[in-house]
This record gives C-alpha cells, structure tokens and sequence, in this order.
C-alpha cells in the first residue's frame, strides 16, 4: 500500500484562487492591505515576507512590508505597531518572527489590535480559541492543518489526533483546535516517554518538531492521515519535514509532502484571515453611528471587553 500524498501546494491555489475572485467581486473602494513587520536581515525572514508579499500581492490584496534595523529599541517598534493599529488602510498586521533579544515578543504580540492580529498570536485571539468562540481568529499553521484533515477525512469527530509539539504557535493552539472539532487530543513534545507507541494510537498524527525525519514507519499507525509540518534543511541543501517520508509513505493512508503540503497552505490562510478581517472591519464601519470613523468603540480594545 502506497499513501496518498495530500497536495497542500494544489489546494492552496485553490482557495488563493477563490479569494482573488472574491477580492475582485468587492464593491468597497479600498482594498484589503496587510501590513508585514520585518526587523532585522534573517534571509530566512527574508524569504519568507517576499513570498508572503507575492502571495498577496496576486490575489489583489495590498502588502505594506515595514522594515526596521536589527538594533530597533522595544518602544520604537510598539510605537509603529500602534499606528498600524490605528492605520484605517490596513487591516492585517504580523510581525516576522524571531525578533531581536531586545524585543519582548510578548510585549509586541500584545501590542496588535486584536482584529487586525492575523496571524492570532496575540493573547487575546489565543483565548478566544480556547473557550471556542468562533470570532477567534486562527494561527494560520493550525488552521492550515485542520483544512488539510477536513478536506481528507470530512468529519474528525471522535478520531484520536497525537500532536508531537507544543508551541504557541503550532502544537498548542491546533490541539485546541482538533478538540473543538471533537478530536480526542493527545500533546506530545520533547519529554513525553514512549512516544513511538503514543504515535501508533493515532488516527491522525501531526509531527511540529523541526527534527528531520523523526517520524519513522513503525510509529504509524496503518490507514493514519500523517500530517507533516515540520521544516528542515538537510546537508544537501533540501528540504525535508519530520517525518521519514518514504519509509511511512508505504504505511499512512495518506500524507503530507515536505516541501508542498502545510507551507503553502499556511501562506493562504493567512491570506483568508486577512479577507476576512477587512471585511469584519468594513462591516464594523458600517454598523457603527458614531460618527468617529477610526477611534470609535468599534476600533477600540473597548468593544471586546
Ligand atoms: P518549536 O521549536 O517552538 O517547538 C518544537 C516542539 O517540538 C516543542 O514543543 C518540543 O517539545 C517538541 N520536540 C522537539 N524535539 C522533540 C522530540 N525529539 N520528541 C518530541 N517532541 C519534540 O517549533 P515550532 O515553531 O512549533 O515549529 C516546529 C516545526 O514546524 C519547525 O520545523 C518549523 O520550521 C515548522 N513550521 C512550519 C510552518 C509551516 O508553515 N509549514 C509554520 C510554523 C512552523
């Protein structure tokens, strides 16, 4: 038996596709902008804005890339967060991470508005995820898993999902996520004993470590979805996921590849979290009569209190 290699970069398009459609068919006179914060010269940050920007950019949203030296004091950049926050023409605000030792990341997660907060790292979205309030929006990692296993298995209801990895911004809020969707959820991470059994209960497995390859056939289940979100850069120069992708490819109903599965995926749906935040803001300008278009209680932390 062979697996079925679930085409992330496929369906990605997909769905960019859909929401260039929808882009086109909007009747606002501004366009939905997100504003991308690089600090620093990481080529991998780098790579990773000029891909975000291109992705927009083809779809018909705009991406203002606001870039700051390395050295940058904390106050400077939460001053520049605060007036992206009060920005009207943008409506989606990240931050490349890793930030420079001098930054407090929590500080500057804190910093964005929650309804421009599209990447939902800031404390505020995290928690609305956890009491499962569906204006939370999502970490696009997370959300891009949880399409993927939809798109594949339809309904996950009473499936046992085992999660390797327990980061803010993968592992833990997709556990939240899979138990929303009625997964039985199992967290494993770097102290977990006997991990390779914990790994054959799964219906579906998730590998976030950033250790090539350390998924190995005999921890697979056969008929799991194996879902790789793992990152890694071999020796040789190529890239690879967690998973040991040709030993359990013969053993999973179906997986995803690395590269081509949950990266692509990750850049749409940050994509769609942008749409949709500009158009719960149009929204918001619509519904509110006090005349204070930028600073009224719908912009302000206030309304969410
Ligand atoms: P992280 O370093 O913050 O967390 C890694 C987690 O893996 C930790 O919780 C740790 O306990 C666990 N872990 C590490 N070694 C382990 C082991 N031997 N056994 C069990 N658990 C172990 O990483 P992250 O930010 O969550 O990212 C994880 C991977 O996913 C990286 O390779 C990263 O590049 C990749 N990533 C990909 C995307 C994407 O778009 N595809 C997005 C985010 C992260």
């Amino acid at each position: 038996m062979s697996a079925e290699i679930i085409d992330g970069k496929k369906i990605a398009a997909e769905i960019r596709q859909r929401l260039k459609e929808e882009i086109a068919a909007d009747t606002h006179e501004d366009l939905p902008v997100l504003a991308v914060v690089l600090v620093g010269e990481n080529p991998a940050s780098q790579i990773y804005v000029r891909n975000k920007k291109k992705a927009a950019e083809e779809i018909g949203m705009g991406c203002e890339v606001v870039e700051f030296a390395e050295s940058i004091g904390e106050n400077a950049l939460l001053h520049s967060l605060e007036e992206l926050n009060e920005n009207p023409h943008i409506n989606g605000i990240i931050v490349q991470q890793p930030l420079p030792s001098q930054i407090n990341l929590q500080k500057v997660l804190e910093a964005i508005l929650p309804e421009k907060d599209v990447d939902g790292f800031s404390p505020y979205n995290a928690g609305l995820l956890q009491i499962k309030d569906p204006s939370a929006i999502v970490a696009a990692t997370p959300k891009a898993v949880l399409t993927l296993l939809q798109k594949q298995l339809g309904d996950l209801s009473g499936k046992h999902a085992v999660i390797i990895g327990r980061s803010n911004i993968v592992g833990k809020p997709l556990a939240l996520l899979l138990l929303n969707h009625d997964c039985t959820v199992t967290i494993a991470h770097s102290k977990t004993k006997n991990l390779s059994a914990l790994c054959q209960e799964a219906d579906i497995l998730v590998c976030a470590t950033g250790k090539a390859k350390m998924v190995k056939k005999d921890w697979v289940k056969k008929g799991a979805v194996v879902i790789d979100v793992g990152i890694n850069r071999l020796e040789n120069g190529k890239l690879c996921g967690d998973v040991d992708f040709d030993e359990v490819q013969k053993h999973a109903a179906a997986i995803t590849p690395v590269p081509g599965g949950v990266g692509p995926m990750t850049i749409a749906m940050l994509l769609e979290n942008t749409w949709e935040a500009f158009k719960k803001q149009k929204n918001q300008e619509k519904t509110c009569h006090c005349g204070h278009h930028h600073d009224c209680c719908c912009h302000s932390h206030k309304s969410h209190e």
